[in-house]
């Protein structure tokens, strides 16, 4: 809730052209650590006016900022890499302690990706290229690419630094200026990454961020004339509001939303490997990553044999404190979130599901005693069109099943509204031809999983999403076409 008494926590503060500023309104929310279940900070609850102000900001630097040679913003974005790892530690523990994510995970995982996105988009835009169409004797067409102006790019918590550097990144090297608003459920690292911005020498205004609740500062953004694009990575339900806002106003929008994603495992795969991998794929960062496979399809062959297996190497995993590198598994992210995965796994006892394990919260001793934890849970028993297999958990859950033949499994695999990624695990090379061809997902691993090309396109199908990141794809978003011909 917003409180305006601000007592000796740590107090976060926007960053709009390069100056770290109060709330206008002086409205504060509070910040969850989600292992302690304790207040630790608290970040602006920023509203209309704020957003006005990032956006004067953003639309007065994007003249120079657009015309600043590509080596000058490449070496800008560069540098800003190079200061997020110079930062690995303070970062790591900051969303480590912000989202529940094992210190492990934040350290190797997230951080690491969030310098990546930068290192990796101020190269590409030195190389960044467009068409021309050569008509002998008559015509000459060429395609300029033009940054937008001033962009939104709205971060979830799940991944917070990582997914909101993923869509900053791109929008900066394609000349735009951005307003940006990270999960006001995870909002830290946002507020460290301002400092290294203008460390390493971004100019002001180029890179605003606002904090803030969803439907107040977020909506702010979104029909805020002024905002050329929205990227958004969040919930489906969000994307939605968002689309119903901004569709009528022409503004070009990515959404990656929610997931629901099949993992299928035929008989003759890699055992070893898949086994390791899909306990991975299952629970790596307490299920919340829009990627992880929350369905599990066995070939009936394999079926008994995985499930023991699977079950043995579940029950072995550390739910413990964050900070120790030796937990597998941290708390999930909020009282809110926790309260959404216990609903559920009960509704899928309710709906004839049996527990084979987890399906409870755990109380860890000491200073833990009151976050948010839950054991990884598996469920078994249950039709695809159960509430259970057909909505979003996000959680440490996933439901296993057995399958007969190839086309079960592919209905199955296709069976709900969303098509984010999906997991196959075979080595029939025919197959695994028919069956990528036959899947309904944006993003489709064969023996692998979470491995990430950033050239690679990314986003998902139906209910998952519009649009793609990633590559070339995400800078052609962040910039308008223009073609223009001269006749010879
Ligand atoms: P969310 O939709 O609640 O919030 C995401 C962000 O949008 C937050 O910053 C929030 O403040 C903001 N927001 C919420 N309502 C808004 C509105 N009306 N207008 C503008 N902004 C608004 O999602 P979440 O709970 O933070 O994240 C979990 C969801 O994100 C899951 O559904 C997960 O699948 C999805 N996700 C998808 C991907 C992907 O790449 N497809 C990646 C990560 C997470």
């Amino acid at each position: 809730m917003p409180s305006n008494q601000l007592k000796t926590m740590q107090l976060l503060h926007n960053y709009i052209n390069g100056a770290f500023v109060p709330p206008q309104a002086g409205q504060y929310l509070d910040n969850y650590n989600p292992a302690t279940g304790q207040v630790f900070s608290q970040l602006p609850a920023s509203d209309a006016d704020d957003v006005e102000a990032a956006i004067a900001a953003a639309e007065a630097a994007f003249p120079a900022w657009s015309m600043t040679a590509p080596e000058t913003r490449h070496d800008i974005l560069r540098a800003i890499a190079d200061g997020i790892l110079r930062n690995l530690d303070r970062l790591a523990a900051a969303e480590s302690m912000d989202s529940g994510k094992t210190i492990t995970t934040a350290r190797t995982i997230d951080i690491p990706r969030a310098a990546l996105n930068f290192k990796f988009f101020a190269t590409a835009l030195m190389h960044f290229g467009s068409e021309s169409y050569y008509l002998p004797g008559e015509a000459m067409s060429y395609t300029l690419r033009q940054p937008l102006g001033v962009v939104a790019c709205i971060a979830p918590w799940n991944l917070p630094l990582y997914l909101f550097t993923w869509k900053i990144a791109p929008a900066l090297a394609a000349g735009n200026c951005v307003v940006g608003k990270p999960s006001e459920v995870t909002p830290l690292t946002a507020a460290i990454l301002g400092e290294i911005c203008t460390e390493a020498g971004l100019p002001a205004g180029v890179l605003n961020i606002v904090h803030g609740l969803g439907p107040v500062a977020g909506a702010a953004m979104v029909k805020h004339p002024k905002v050329k694009a929205i990227s958004f990575t969040g919930s489906t339900r969000a994307g939605a509001e968002i689309a119903r806002i901004a569709a009528p106003m022409f503004k070009k929008m990515s959404l990656e939303l929610g997931g629901k994603n099949p993992n299928l495992i035929f008989a003759d795969c890699d055992y070893d490997k898949m086994l390791e991998t899909t306990v991975r794929s299952s629970f790596n960062n307490q299920g919340q990553i829009c990627l992880c496979g929350s369905r599990i399809y066995v070939e009936r062959p394999l079926y008994e044999r995985f499930k023991t297996d699977f079950i043995a190497r579940v029950k072995a995993l550390k739910v413990g404190n964050p900070s120790d590198p030796n937990s597998n598994l941290g708390a999930v992210v909020s009282k809110m979130h926790f309260d959404k995965v216990m609903a559920c796994i009960e509704l899928a006892q309710e709906e004839g599901g049996v527990l084979l394990c987890g399906g409870h919260a755990l109380q860890l001793p000491g200073e833990n005693a009151a976050g948010w934890f839950i054991a990884p849970t598996i469920i078994e028993g249950l039709p695809l069109h159960c509430r259970t297999n057909q909505e979003e958990i996000f959680g440490p859950v996933v439901t296993l099943h057995a399958f007969d033949t190839e086309e079960e499994a592919i209905l199955q695999a296709n069976g709900t509204n969303y098509g984010l990624s999906a997991t196959l695990w075979t080595n029939d090379l025919a197959r695994t031809q028919r069956i990528t061809s036959a899947l309904q997902a944006g993003i489709v691993w064969v023996n692998t999983w979470m491995l990430r090309d950033l050239r690679t396109p990314f986003g998902g199908v139906k209910n998952s999403g519009v649009g793609r990141e990633g590559g070339w794809e995400v800078l052609r978003f962040f910039t308008e076409t223009k073609n223009v011909t001269f006749g010879l």
